[in-house]
């Protein structure tokens, strides 16, 4: 995809009705600081489009970002802050659900997860959930630049069986740094979204 315009579209808040775009769209989900920020930015070429480092208790929203108005990036809010109420948390769970359960135009669920890491438990429960409602997701890698080349195969193994990822799921190691990994993302979200 060459980036034309983008733009921050439709903000979601907790009790707003989700938008029916009628554009495909592609979702991003990961725990705070897995490096969301940095990859939205990345793909659309934006030093800060997407906000990086949200600080814990900050309003959470979901955002649409236009695409050369024909799809969209949707930028859901990141989970885990310890901080976090768990009323809250379960608030925007439900938000999530809901979103997953009501967007026709859903081609495709990306999981961000730290490629220096075993996956947390709360990852697992959000690769379960996703699966749960329907989708394949693609994992994401973040933050590959961290790691030496010879452990980034042993890395993702791990990754691979810790979310005990069903065969044929696609995994890509990504840097926001480098931009490693950024074609074959874009390479993918054309294909699923019939760019
Ligand atoms: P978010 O909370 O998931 O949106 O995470 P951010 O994009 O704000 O990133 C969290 C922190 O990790 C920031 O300090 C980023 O600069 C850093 N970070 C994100 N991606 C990468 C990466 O690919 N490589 C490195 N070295 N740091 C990264």
């Amino acid at each position: 995809m060459v980036i034309k315009n983008v733009s921050l579209d439709i903000v979601c808040g907790i009790t707003s009705k989700l938008p029916d775009t009628g554009r495909p769209e592609v979702a991003f989900a990961g725990k705070s600081n897995v490096g969301k920020s940095s990859l939205i930015n990345s793909l659309v070429n934006r030093k800060a489009l997407a906000r990086t480092s949200a600080q814990p208790g900050k309003t959470q929203t979901i955002n649409f970002y236009n695409i050369n108005e024909s799809i969209y990036l949707v930028d859901l809010p990141g989970y885990g802050y310890a901080k976090v109420p768990q009323s809250e948390k379960e608030k925007w769970g439900k938000m999530i659900e809901r979103y997953l359960h009501t967007s026709k135009v859903l081609k495709a669920v990306f999981l961000l997860v730290d490629i220096r890491h075993d996956p947390s438990a709360n990852d697992k429960m959000m690769y379960d959930w996703v699966v749960h409602n329907g989708y394949n997701p693609i994992i994401i890698a973040t933050k590959m630049d961290k790691l030496k080349r010879s452990q980034i195969q042993k890395n993702l193994k791990a990754i691979k069986t810790g979310l005990n990822l069903r065969p044929g799921s696609i995994m890509i190691p990504f840097s926001a740094e480098t931009k490693q990994g950024r074609d074959e993302i874009w390479a993918l979200i054309d294909e699923l979204t019939g760019q």
